[in-house]
Order: C-alpha cells, then structure tokens, then sequence
C-alpha cells in the first residue's frame, strides 16, 4: 500500500498515511486530530537533501533581475 504525506495547515506538523491509491485524494486528519490538511506530492527517495519543497519567497529589497545560474558575481 502506498504511503503519502500530509501537511496539517494547523499545527504546520507534516505526517504519512498509507491508504490505498483511490483514497489517496480523502481528507486526511493530522496525528493531533486536525482535519485541514493538504496532501504534499509524493518525495521521490533523494537522498542527502532535506529541502521542503515549498519555496520560501524571499523578502527584501532589491530587484530580482538576475540570470537566476548565480552567475551575478
Ligand atoms: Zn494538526
């Protein structure tokens, strides 16, 4: 059975269930019982990163016109 992950956007706390894949899309309540929660995509076994795979937005100042490749330097 196939495991997803979830995110409660209460608690911020993120969890596994393993449901069948015609479930995969149902509610799922968090471990502390809250029910809005979202189903994050599935985390391809990438070992040694730990990144969220939300991007954080980047506040500040400053224009982002750069070529995006770290190249500005
Ligand atoms: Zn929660």
């Amino acid at each position: 059975m196939p495991r997803y992950e979830y995110r409660c956007r209460t608690c911020g706390d993120t969890f596994e269930k393993s449901r069948p894949m015609a479930e995969s899309s149902a509610p799922a309540s968090c471990p502390a019982g809250h029910d809005d929660t979202v189903k994050l995509l599935s985390t391809v076994a990438v070992a040694g990163t730990a990144s969220a795979p939300s991007p954080a937005p980047r506040a500040g100042g400053g224009d982002g016109g750069c070529c995006g490749g770290g190249c500005c330097g």
